[in-house]
């Protein structure tokens, strides 16, 4: 706007000025008139990280705001490639995207776990300063699984606290893209804001999952899976697929309680926990319902596969026994019921419909326990 309004000024002193003069007074516009041009660019920049910067700090929950970071800094700055890398050693960032596997918005190809933060030191240097140039072998597993054909990247550290929480990784096929040497403030800006949204989202994310896992054994408690069970029913309804559930209860805990104390006790519950766990897929799901008592949720599983889970977990109780200490081990064995979805109804029926159906199906696992209790222990019955 200011190179324009002297325009017509300049055109009236070049005529009455000296040659020399006139070149002076020529070069001078066109250096405002870049310099203008620069403002009004970085101006339009600033405008768009602003944006981005309001979208991260609205981010309603980690996937979102992993999404943000790939997806929409991707796409406003037309960069070819966008990966988030994560410091995440014990796989936690992993667990906490599957707790809320609604939320994952599709960032798979886009985040990057890493076991420490040394594939981030060897580019960035203890300093971790922001690094911008070639494509380089250290960059190539802040990028996942992509063919590599970078010409520059743009290694931007994500710390808090003192503390490196990862990276924010963008490539381009272009060399000058992310040119060694260009100005990084807005980049620093954004990874420090970015840094701070990440702390605050994972530290949210653990509060979630803990009001939803069982303390003592590490797997889901029963408030996640009555908000689980009922996301199933419903999808399970949908989709005309079968649902089967499990519930399992350990026989006569009392008396190992009462013969070896309570610790014990908690860490044969700990032990069942984990057995049933890895018998399980990912899809399923595990949960302590009370006391001594499992219940597991198979989706896509009918009758004769959930039985038949059923009992290779039972047997598998029966068959070992529990390491207490260097002489000693226990026996114990589970008694377990099975029941289906009743596939009464489709995506019309009402929520009120689902959630008896969901009893219904939880009521007959329950009453499949009694009868195995009833029928002496160490058994599965299925109830129709
Ligand atoms: P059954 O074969 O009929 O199931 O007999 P049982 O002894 O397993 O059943 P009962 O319901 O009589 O006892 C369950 C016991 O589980 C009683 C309770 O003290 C114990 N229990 C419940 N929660 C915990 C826990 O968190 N830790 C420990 N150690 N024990 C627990
Ligand atoms: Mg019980
Ligand atoms: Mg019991």
């Amino acid at each position: 706007m200011f190179a324009q309004s002297i325009g017509p000024t300049t055109a009236v002193l070049k005529d009455k000025l000296p040659m020399d003069a006139v070149e002076t007074v020529t070069s001078l516009q066109a250096k405002i008139q870049e310099m203008s041009r620069l403002v009004r660019q970085n101006e339009a920049k600033q405008k768009k990280f602003d944006a981005l910067e309001r979208k991260l700090i609205g981010a309603a929950s980690l996937g979102e705001l992993l999404s943000t970071l790939a997806h929409d800094y991707r796409n406003d700055f037309s960069i070819d490639w966008v990966t988030v890398a994560v410091v995440d050693p014990a796989h936690e960032v992993t667990k906490l995207l599957d707790l809320a596997s609604e939320d994952r918005h599709g960032i798979e190809s886009h985040l990057v776990t890493l076991d420490s933060g040394a594939a981030l030191s060897k580019t960035l240097g203890n300093e971790l300063l922001p690094y911008l140039g070639p494509a380089q072998p250290t960059t190539a597993e802040l990028f996942g699984d992509r063919q590599q054909n970078d010409g520059s990247v743009a290694i931007l550290p994500l710390v808090h606290g003192g503390q490196v929480l990862g990276s924010i990784n963008l490539a381009s096929v272009d060399v000058d893209r992310f040119a060694a040497g260009s100005g990084t403030s807005f980049l620093e800006r954004l990874s420090a804001i970015a840094a701070l949204c990440l702390q605050n989202a994972l530290s949210s994310e653990r509060l979630k999952a803990a009001g939803l896992t069982d303390t003592l054994t590490g797997v889901k408690n029963r408030r996640y899976f009555e908000a689980r069970s009922k996301e199933e029913v419903a999808l399970a309804l949908r989709n005309k697929a079968p649902l089967a559930c499990l519930f399992f209860d350990i026989d006569k805990f009392k008396s190992i309680n009462d013969t070896y104390g309570h610790l014990v006790g908690d860490e044969v519950l700990r032990y069942v926990a984990k057995v049933i766990q890895v018998q399980l897929r990912a899809s399923e799901v595990l949960a302590r319902y009370g006391g001594e008592e499992f219940v597991v949720l198979l989706p896509g599983v009918s009758e004769l596969n959930a039985i038949a889970t059923a009992e290779r977990i039972r047997k598998i109780v029966a068959a070992q026994s529990v390491p207490l200490d260097a002489k000693r081990t226990i026996r114990l064995t589970v008694s377990c019921g099975v029941s289906v979805l009743a596939q009464e109804g489709d995506s019309s029926t009402s929520t009120e419909w689902n959630l008896k159906l969901l009893s219904a199906m939880i009521e007959r696992a329950d009453q499949g326990v009694y009868r195995a209790k009833d029928s002496g222990r160490n058994c599965v019955v299925f109830v129709n």
